[in-house]
């Protein structure tokens, strides 16, 4: 589905991204952990082709990207920060991307309608956004990604601004809804349960690089590095 070859970024003299290497299966969900600054939205974003890469290529499905511009990737993004279009309401911030790729009015609505039912919000599609609680507005926000029916859905800290109550009952929400829906997902995250509890596998950066690849159990287990054991709070 997606393969990053020798993905580089650089902002000045400094390597944001450095040569990185990374697979995503098809239907699989990958969830990169990190520190702060060590390069997790930026690999997501050249994904998106939101950001040029300086070296290395991004394929998806087989095809390299340079050039293609983000509408064309067939990837949906869910930001930091989820940024809803606060004068539409919320079935209008779902149909946005139906929108821009031209789908009709009906088939739109339709699939709002779908959508909501999807995330848990059945027939919001009338609400302000401005009204809802931070919980729904993610729900919003992930349905607006997932509904051009996106290849590949990468998640930037989908669920950063929630409580961790929330965050840990919609993490299962969300494997469910991967798993039943197939979808393939890269999806950046600060907190490592919730990493381990969505993801097949688990990348941890530092710095531009990838310090270890692996199942949640084998990170968990044999952690690569003093890094990766220290960013997973072991102590020796
Ligand atoms: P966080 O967990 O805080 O979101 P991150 O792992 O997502 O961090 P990035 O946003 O990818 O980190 O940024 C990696 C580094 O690149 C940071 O040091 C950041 O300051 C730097 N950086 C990002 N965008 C730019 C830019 N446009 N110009 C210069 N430096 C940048
Ligand atoms: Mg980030």
């Amino acid at each position: 589905m997606l393969r990053l070859d020798g993905a580089t970024v650089r902002f000045g003299a400094r390597a944001v991204l450095d040569a990185v290497d990374l697979e995503v299966a098809d239907h699989e969900t990958v969830c990169v952990l990190g520190p702060s600054g060590s390069g997790k939205s930026t690999l997501l974003r050249a994904v998106a082709g939101l950001q040029a890469l300086d070296a290395g290529r991004v394929l998806l499905d087989g095809a390299d990207q340079a050039g293609v511009p983000t509408h064309r990737r067939g990837v949906g993004l869910m930001f930091q920060d989820h940024q809803l279009f606060p004068q539409r309401d919320v079935g209008g911030n779902v149909a946005f991307g139906l929108r821009m790729r031209g789908d009709g009015k009906t088939e739109r609505s339709e699939r709002v309608r779908e959508l909501l039912d999807l995330v848990g919000l059945p027939g919001a599609g009338r609400r302000s956004v401005a009204a809802l609680s931070g919980g729904e507005q993610q729900r919003v926000a992930l349905a607006r990604a997932l509904a051009p029916r996106p290849r590949l859905l990468m998640l930037d800290e989908p669920l950063g601004q929630l409580d961790r109550g929330l965050r840990e009952r919609l993490v299962v929400e969300l494997r469910q809804l991967f798993g039943r829906l197939g979808t393939t997902v890269l999806a950046v995250t600060h907190d490592q349960g919730e990493a381990f509890a969505l993801a097949d596998r688990v990348v941890v950066m530092r710095d531009g690089r990838i310090a270890q690849s692996g199942t949640p159990v084998e990170v968990w287990r044999r952690p690569a590095s003093e890094f990766v054991a220290r960013f997973l709070g072991f102590d020796n």
